[in-house]
């Protein structure tokens, strides 16, 4: 629930953030052009630039095939095709470090819009957890603002403490599949308010981009533990 009410919410909508926009006028964060009030942090064509996946595509294919072996990730959704050098890169990065927490959420509304496009349901949204150590130290867990914005689109609740991060992992960038196995091994848990819901339950599971697909496959083997019937696994883009 909203801290602000109705008529407060609009005097934000109405009048503050226009004013903001007038005093701090947005960027594309892309290609540096101006960009209109509406439009938050990339230029209609640089938005527009971002590859799109489709579920025939052999990312698609290959990443599902990675992560749906042993009927721990019962599916997959996932939008664009995250590339080194582009648009997309900038996105998930600003979202990630240079505190653009709305672009999650926005990222996350098209996640959303994917799911209903392909019928895709469920009844609960876990985000990927940090640890509790990055999490204050980052300010919020982009997963979870990505999950806001899958829930906004979809209307089926959020739970961000549903599972939490016990371990604090390494950076997977320089490691091999089965590296990354063994450092995601034990480092999820379920919240312990949150075991007997997850029961028969549709997960989806939320995070920014799967490459392996190591974390996303060890939170929903604990989700998997917790008695969830199937588990999505739902990200905003896909990297080779
Ligand atoms: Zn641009």
């Amino acid at each position: 629930m909203s801290l602000l009410s109705g008529s407060a919410r609009q005097c934000v909508a109405l009048v503050i953030e226009p004013l903001l926009e007038f005093l701090y006028p947005s960027w594309c964060l892309f290609c540096r052009v101006r960009i209109p009030p509406a439009q938050r942090h990339l230029c209609r064509p640089c938005w527009d630039s971002m590859p799109r996946l489709s579920p025939s595509d052999s990312l698609f294919e290959e990443t599902r095939g990675k992560i749906c072996v042993d009927g721990i990730v019962d599916d997959l959704v996932s939008v664009f095709v995250f590339e080194d050098q582009g648009v997309i890169r900038s996105l998930v990065h600003a979202m990630k470090y240079q505190s653009r927490a709305s672009a999650g959420v926005m990222l996350g509304a098209e996640v959303g819009m994917n799911m209903i496009t392909r019928g895709i349901d469920g009844e609960i949204i876990v985000p990927i957890p940090l640890h509790r150590i990055k999490e204050r130290e980052r300010g919020y867990n982009q997963a979870e603002m990505i999950a806001r914005g899958v829930s906004k689109m979809t209307g089926i609740p959020c739970v961000p403490r549903a599972v939490v991060r016990t371990k604090q992992t390494q950076t997977q960038t320089m490691l091999t599949i089965d590296q990354r196995r063994e450092n995601m091994e034990g480092a999820f848990d379920i919240g312990r308010k949150y075991a007997a819901s997850m029961k028969n339950a549709t997960c989806i599971l939320v995070d920014d981009v799967i490459t392996t697909g190591s974390t996303i496959v060890a939170c929903a083997s604990v989700l998997k533990g917790a008695g969830a019937q199937r588990v999505v696994a739902a990200s905003v883009a896909l990297a080779r």
